[in-house]
């Protein structure tokens, strides 16, 4: 008899999010298995994560190697795989420093402490960061007072002091916020969780600017745009603007946890005894990041992202005029794409298209993300179109 899975996560499980009824087993590239056997297209690649995607070979033997040599060890000794993934992420970055830690938020954490940090030294002890609305930087106490959104901030008061959230893509925002306790700003270059948000040409430039002219720190929090997402191996780089600190996990380790974050030689205020993590830089983990970014960096996955984003995007709007009453917008970066809706049906679309063999995440209620592996082919993208157009017909039809 088959086990009932929904039977168990319900008896065992802190009820924390409601489930797509589909237990995944086991992936390949951009497909995934349920524990029935049945196929599907992945387009929510573990929430943008897989970038390279699911079991990808050089990942896979980068962990079965470092398995085998060396799992942890603390920070008081070198280990080989951190100095190269340093290496690595320095050397193809405009940041000159790295700290590991273990997932997004986590990053978030030290990016925020490093700021405090600088604001201290070289703001008279400044130490509020101003952020935007609809952004996503994590789930710990301190990012949900940085993360711009009631959703995630309602049930937590008191929220933690010393961030500032403001409209995104709004220079003038900005500008009313800053006062002489702030220390930095910190955005995303698209905003990923709060529904692929892109800022309008000047934006980013804009905050270089004031941040320049005010002596505050730049903080982009890459953890989802980073790592080829955008069509640009950096986020920022789809932009042309350098942040003084970044901010990566997700894709960074293909599937393994790891965050970290890099500032800037002019940025590099930490000293010993500031930060640290048991886990952060662990050998497992950044040898999987190791092998990630550098086969990202020789096969030029980026350049791929962009060109299959391009080419899902032209196929996105050509079923939006086959639709125009139902899809009002597709929006998005890369492979980091939207497709908006004049209803709230994405919920329905989403399980409509898990019938279909596609994996879809609901942005929004009214929106759908496509978060693919960066390694999808036209015909991959053929096939997701074809399975939301037909997803979509089921929901129009009630
Ligand atoms: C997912 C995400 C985070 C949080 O990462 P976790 O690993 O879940 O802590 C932070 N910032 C952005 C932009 C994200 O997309």
């Amino acid at each position: 008899m088959a086990t009932d899975w929904k039977a168990k996560e319900a008896r065992y499980y802190m009820h924390v999010v409601n489930r797509q009824p589909v237990v995944i087993e086991r992936g390949d590239g951009a497909r995934v298995w349920d524990v029935d056997g049945k196929e599907y297209l992945d387009f929510t690649a573990g929430w943008a994560v897989a970038n390279l995607g699911h079991n990808h070979p050089a990942v896979t033997e980068a962990i079965r190697r470092q398995a085998a040599t060396l799992l942890q060890m603390s920070n008081q000794f070198y280990t080989l795989p951190q100095l190269e993934l340093a290496e690595a992420l320095v050397e193809s970055s405009a940041l000159d420093r790295v700290f590991f830690a273990n997932s997004g938020a986590e990053a978030n954490e030290g990016a925020v402490k490093l700021a405090r940090k600088a604001g201290k030294l070289g703001r008279n002890g400044a130490s509020e960061v101003i952020t935007a609305f609809n952004s996503f930087h994590g789930r710990t106490i301190g990012m949900v007072a940085a993360t711009g959104n009631p959703h995630y901030q309602e049930r937590w008061h008191p929220l933690a002091p010393g961030f500032v959230n403001v409209p995104f893509d709004d220079l003038d925002a900005v500008r009313a916020a800053t006062n002489e306790n702030t220390c930095a700003v910190m955005v995303e270059v698209v905003q990923g969780e709060g529904g692929v948000n892109v800022p309008t040409e000047g934006y980013l430039k804009g905050l270089r600017e004031w941040c320049d002219a005010q002596g505050l720190l730049l903080i982009f929090d890459d953890v989802q745009c980073g790592m080829g997402r955008l069509g640009t191996l950096w986020g920022y780089e789809a932009f042309g603007v350098e942040p003084d600190v970044l901010t990566l996990a997700k894709g960074l380790g293909n599937g393994v946890p790891i965050g970290a974050f890099l500032c800037k030689e002019s940025a590099n205020v930490l000293e010993p005894g500031d930060h640290g993590s048991t886990f952060g830089g662990n050998p497992l983990a950044t040898a999987a990041a190791n092998a990630t970014v550098r086969y990202t960096i020789e096969h030029d996955v980026p350049a791929h992202a962009k060109a299959m984003g391009a080419y899902l995007t032209e196929r996105l709007n050509a079923l939006r005029e086959r639709h125009p009453g139902a899809i009002i917008d597709v929006r998005g970066m890369g492979l980091l794409l939207a497709v908006q809706f004049s209803d709230t049906l994405s919920a329905r679309l989403v399980a409509a298209c898990n019938e279909e063999g596609l994996l879809l995440n609901p942005v929004r209620p009214d929106a759908i993300r496509l978060i693919p592996p960066l390694i999808i082919t036209e015909a991959d993208a053929d096939e997701a179109v074809e399975k939301i157009e037909r997803g979509l017909a089921k929901v129009l039809q009630g």
